[in-house]
């Protein structure tokens, strides 16, 4: 088998799988139970969101463990939009969100009375900050744009509008995160943003966890409500394993995080250049300097992205037609189209996301195979 879909989602590490099982079997107490056992638990929750802290800069007390990035995008998004709606309705996004940033906002348009600008990206995916700036309205609350884009990588100028935001106090910057989070540099205080979305499964943790940064004085309107776990921000009791493993997580895919990228860099680089070699008409969707290394997008029109993902599925190597989260979507890609790229091109789109564990032994195989499926392909087409 040839992984290349490590965007969306790894493989568990051991050492997490480790710690998640023993948590599980040893301290299963419940945190908020009165009792020594229970109090056992609760210490071991607090010194993982310490130890997580830590590692982002950041206090204690301004992370909340969740289910995921899905579930922190919606926190931040509509947790503002609630908590902030007697000082304005107006939020600003980008055209390229990930679903649960972008169907958020779309419900708060149409069935909250919430007022979204989208702003538009250029060739290579990118927002202005000066957009982020003339879009700005006496009633703008919220700012929220990812750092990498999960379909073709694309990184966005998070600092630079953080600057700008900085002389605006009271508009909020949510930062969707999932792709940078320890495989980028990214200082979240250095940004100035506000809140930030992470998620484990994509850096070798646990499905269905994540964490919200949450600035302190930042005020949100819970979505959940109940116990007063997490500070009253997330009621239920609390996945304590998923959370301690998260701590883990972080601290792995932090640990020669740079060396890990020029690995990437290196593996991106051969990747770009078998495939111009061997496929020539290759079309290449994602920013050389202003991308991810993690993410390659590429086109081969007028063949559709299921054809090829499905002709390399019959030799183990699996790829995405897009990100998983809209692979199912038979519409055209968002984000391509976005990119104002030509349309036999943004129908023909596919993703390939690598990771440090990824070897040019399999990336040149894999181009072997999609030479063999694209050239059959291109047979049956004409
Ligand atoms: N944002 C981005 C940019 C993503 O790539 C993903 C995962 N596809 C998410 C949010 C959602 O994360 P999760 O799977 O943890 O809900």
């Amino acid at each position: 088998m040839i992984y290349l879909d490590y965007s969306a989602t790894t493989p568990v590490h051991p050492e997490v799988l480790q710690t998640f099982n023993k948590v599980n079997e040893e301290l299963f107490a419940n945190p908020d139970s009165l009792h020594n056992f229970g109090g056992k638990v609760a210490t071991l929750l607090q010194k993982a969101k310490e130890a997580t802290a830590k590692l982002l800069h950041v206090q204690p007390q301004e992370l909340i463990f969740t289910s995921g990035a899905t579930e922190a995008n919606n926190l931040a998004i509509r947790g503002i939009a609630f908590a902030n709606r007697q000082r304005g309705n107006h939020i600003i996004t980008t055209m390229i969100e990930h679903p649960s940033v972008y169907d958020t906002l779309k419900q708060l348009e149409q069935h909250f009375g919430f007022e979204v600008t989208y702003l538009p990206v250029d060739h290579l995916g990118q927002v202005r900050p000066e957009a982020v700036a003339a879009a700005i309205r006496s009633t703008t609350i919220l700012v929220s744009v990812m750092a990498v884009n999960n379909e073709v990588g694309t990184i966005q100028p998070i600092e630079a509008i953080g600057k700008i935001l900085g002389n605006y106090p009271k508009i909020y910057f949510h930062v969707d995160a999932v792709q940078a989070i320890g495989k980028l540099p990214l200082n979240i205080k250095q940004a100035q943003i506000d809140l930030l979305s992470c998620s484990a499964h994509k850096i070798y943790g646990l499905k269905g966890s994540g964490i919200l940064y949450k600035r302190q004085g930042v005020n949100l309107l819970p979505l959940q409500t109940g116990g007063s776990q997490e500070e009253g921000y997330r009621a239920g009791t609390p996945n304590v394993a998923a959370n301690v493993a998260f701590a883990k997580t972080l601290r792995l895919a932090l640990d020669n995080q740079s060396q890990k990228l020029t690995k990437v860099q290196e593996l991106n680089k051969f990747l770009r250049l078998a495939l111009q070699e061997q496929l020539p008409d290759v079309v290449i969707n994602s920013p050389l300097l202003e991308g991810s290394p993690y993410i390659l997008n590429i086109s081969f029109p007028p063949l559709r992205p299921e054809v090829i993902v499905h002709g390399l599925d019959a030799k183990e190597i699996y790829i995405s037609t897009r990100s998983a989260c809209s692979s199912k979507d038979t519409k055209a890609s968002r984000i391509l189209t976005a990119m104002h790229l030509p349309d036999a091109v943004v129908s023909s789109g596919v993703r390939i996301s690598l990771s440090h564990e990824t070897t040019q032994e399999q990336l040149a195989e894999f181009v072997n195979e999609l030479e063999t499926v694209v050239v059959q392909m291109r047979k049956v087409v004409k």
